[in-house]
């Protein structure tokens, strides 16, 4: 065969499950093109860039339809082989478009035909004229003298600094570089900082009986869970493994949950490790993050941290993976490409044959699962490290109580009493605002959203309502929009009406509110956090954002505000995420020498699983509940993937997977069971209704199949271009 046979397989970004062919290049030799490397090509009535898959010789579409690659964009792949085989997979697993996928793993330059290579940052600096010249000779050009004046001060500024010293900056700057006095210089987007080293702990006997089981895996694939307290010392463990993984001259990628990349965190890793740590953070420019992506595939950033999308960084030669928090749901992509993070990292582990530790202080009850099974070897640090003792978990009974703002008499009491011993004291409620809706006392009107099944939250900062689904916003009312009364009043409470009460109840300390809305401007989070630390705050009080990865050595109490919303709610892992975030929360308290307290606000104290989890601790509780997921098939017992749909119209959801439930059933087979489908439980969100049919399977392997051939058969079908659909393999939320 002839090169002229030769075809190029390339991932394109579509919604469409499916590779596209193409003829080489005019002229170009092409067998021995990578797989990896990117394309420029015609689709449709556009030109889109895709990915070669692979260099065939055979295809079903006929040769006379295939069009031809415009154009080869790279040289050397941009994704290497290892991480092309594992977007193959999950593109396969969770039966989403190939392209996508890509598209999704790619930094963003990528995605488009920028040149792989990430280009510095400009800075300008002193040639050796520059560096002598006489500040008086320019008395006659101000701008050119203030600009001279302080490169001669610093050596080398950016835009952003020069900026500062003139807006106007550069034509005083042109005529600089003109005389030869200054010039232009790239500095490297990706400053590998390094910071000084401090000495570790010495590991206490729990902590090195964890780190030798793991550093006895480093030659193969294991999968443990490091199940450790909330202060026990979990990430010395990781740093002290990492030391080791270093050592034999690999890389460490480290995955953290969404809040969870704080400062401190990258901090400390940057403080024990005498190595460049790349860190990937929602605030990259698209600039450094491809930086980051080759510092890490070219083996310059030894160590990765980052949040959920990091999985996909490529690495030259991996030696371990770590996910901090592993139960966090922020490791599942909610939308588009609905990958679990934390799964696929498993697998990037398997893949190169070398160990993943997961670790956390309330495992996923899938995790549990699997070391039951045998499948992960389950490490335990019983105890807080440093000696600190656990805190002691109380549940306050608050019913015929009376409250005043969720504080009940006995939690006040006790608030009073630690202050009064200099101890800081945490509040946790997980509902931001003044209050979830307003109501007319007169005729009953609710804030309803005008495009939700949902109440618009009163913010009386900004005296605005608010909703929490669509974002959507608009003035307080200043009467009734139905009678026109005037009796308008607030229902239920949200954390600012909290934190004002608060502020009545205890006048001589400051409260800090850490929710989404105090902390939005770029620095708030810290700016807070800086106050927590130097105690100018005493009350602290937020939402979950205040439950993860935070040190607060001086926090010595900690109040559940209101238990209740999770023992019954309709959501299957509603008690699991009760349990983990109260352990999660009351791990914030007595971190330090002091002994702390947590006290769980409820209307239901005989709950069993309250009961067992305060108790018994967090693995009595998980067993409970593992038991009733038994009971009632659920995962981790069963396999799980939603078919959602929406729409502007009503009936088309529902009457659109009405059909594809018809068409489930006979691809279905005996270990396939088709629930519903049913209307969401918030049937509209943002203007669009929505319903969901579930497709639940007694074997992992059966549910492959039968969605792959689903799926090509509900491509095909013929519908309103109303209807929008989706599935979700793994689903973490089901109503
Ligand atoms: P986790 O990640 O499990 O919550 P950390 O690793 O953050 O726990 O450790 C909690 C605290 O205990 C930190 O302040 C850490 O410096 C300290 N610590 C960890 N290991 C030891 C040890 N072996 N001896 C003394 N202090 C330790
Ligand atoms: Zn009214
Ligand atoms: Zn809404």
């Amino acid at each position: 065969m002839s090169h002229t046979d030769l075809l190029l397989r390339v991932a394109v970004p579509s919604p469409l499950r499916r590779v596209f062919d193409y003829l080489p290049p005019k002229g170009e030799a092409v067998e021995n093109l990578p797989a990896g490397i990117r394309l420029l090509v015609p689709f449709g009535r556009q030109q889109r860039v895709g990915v070669l898959l692979g260099v065939v010789n055979s295809t079903e579409v006929s040769r006379d339809k295939l069009k031809r690659v415009k154009r080869i964009i790279d040289e050397r792949p941009v994704i290497p082989a290892d991480l092309l085989k594992l977007l193959q997979w999950a593109s396969q697993y969770y039966q989403h478009p190939i392209g996508e996928v890509i598209s999704t793993a790619l930094p963003t330059l990528l995605r488009g035909d920028h040149p792989a290579s990430a280009r510095g940052k400009k800075v300008w600096c002193l040639t050796g004229t520059g560096r002598v010249l006489d500040l008086a000779s320019l008395s006659r050009a101000p701008r050119q003298q203030a600009l001279l004046q302080q490169l001669q001060r610093q050596d080398r500024l950016d835009a952003e600094a020069l900026a500062a010293i003139s807006e106007n900056w550069r034509p005083a700057m042109a005529r600089l570089l003109e005389q030869g006095l200054v010039e232009i210089t790239e500095e490297a987007v990706l400053p590998l900082v390094q910071a000084e080293l401090r000495p570790a702990h010495d590991l206490n006997p729990a902590q090195q009986a964890a780190l030798e089981e793991m550093v006895g895996a480093l030659d193969r694939f294991e999968t443990f869970l490091l199940d450790g307290v909330t202060g026990s010392g979990k990430t010395a463990v990781y740093l002290a493994a990492i030391k080791q993984v270093l050592a034999r001259g690999q890389q460490v990628l480290v995955l953290v949950p969404e809040i969870g990349l704080t400062p401190q965190l990258v901090g400390r890793f940057r403080e024990q490790l005498a190595t460049p740590v790349a860190v990937l953070h929602s605030g990259l420019t698209d600039q450094e993050r491809l930086a980051a992506w080759q510092a890490a595939g070219n083996g310059d950033a030894r160590v990765v941290i980052g949040t959920r999308s990091a999985v996909f960084t490529p690495l030259q030669q991996p030696g371990l993976f770590i996910i901090d928090e592993e139960h966090d749901l922020s490791f599942k992509q909610q939308d588009g490409f609905r990958y679990s993070a934390r799964d696929l990292a498993i697998l990037r582990a398997r893949d190169a044959g070398v160990p993943i530790v997961l670790g956390t202080a309330t495992p996923s009850l899938e995790t549990l699962y699997n070391c039951k099974q045998g499948r992960y070897r389950h490490l335990t640090l019983p105890k807080r490290a440093g000696g600190a003792s656990p805190p002691v978990i109380r549940l306050i009974d608050v019913r015929k109580q009376p409250m005043d703002s969720l504080i009940s008499v006995g939690l006040r009491e006790r608030m009073r009493d630690h202050l009064s011993h200099d101890g800081q004291v945490l509040l946790f409620l997980n509902r931001r605002g003044f209050a979830p809706m307003l109501i007319c006392h007169d005729c009953g009107w609710v804030s309803q959203c005008p495009r939700c099944d949902s109440r618009m939250t009163l913010h009386q900062q900004i005296h605005r309502l608010r909703c929490h689904h669509c974002d959507k916003e608009q003035p307080v009312p200043e009467v009734c929009p139905a009678c026109r009364g005037t009796d308008l009043r607030s229902f239920g409470y949200g954390t600012e009406r909290i934190e004002q009460a608060l502020q009545q109840q205890f006048p001589g300390h400051t409260v800090l509110r850490i929710d989404r809305d105090t902390t939005r401007r770029k620095g708030a989070m810290q700016g807070m956090l800086d106050k927590v630390h130097s105690g100018e705050g005493q009350i602290l009080l937020g939402t979950q954002m205040l439950a993860k990865g935070h040190h607060f050595p001086n926090v010595t109490l900690v109040g559940i505000l209101d238990a209740d919303y999770g023992l019954y709610s309709v959501d299957l892992r509603a008690g699991e995420r009760m349990a983990q975030l109260i352990m999660q929360v009351a791990g914030r308290a007595g971190r330090a020498e002091r002994a702390g307290e947590v006290l769980v606000q409820t209307h239901h104290p005989e709950h069993p699983l309250l009961q067992t989890l305060i108790t018994q601790g967090y693995a009595a509780c998980a067993e409970l509940l593992l038991k009733d997921r038994a009971e009632a098939s659920w995962p981790p017992y069963t396999y799980l993937a939603m078919l959602r749909s929406d729409s502007t119209d009503r009936d088309a959801p529902m009457a659109f997977l009405t059909q594809a439930a018809d068409l489930a059933r006979p691809l279905a087979g005996p270990h396939c069971q088709i629930l519903g489908p049913i209307p969401s439980a918030m049937e509209r969100r943002a203007g669009r209704y929505r319903a969901q049919l579930l497709i639940q399977a007694g074997q992992r392997q059966a549910l492959q199949p039968f969605l792959a051939a689903w799926l090509v058969q509900l491509e095909a079908m013929k519908t309103t271009r109303k209807v929008r659909w989706s599935i979700d393999v793994d689903p973490m939320e089901l109503f």
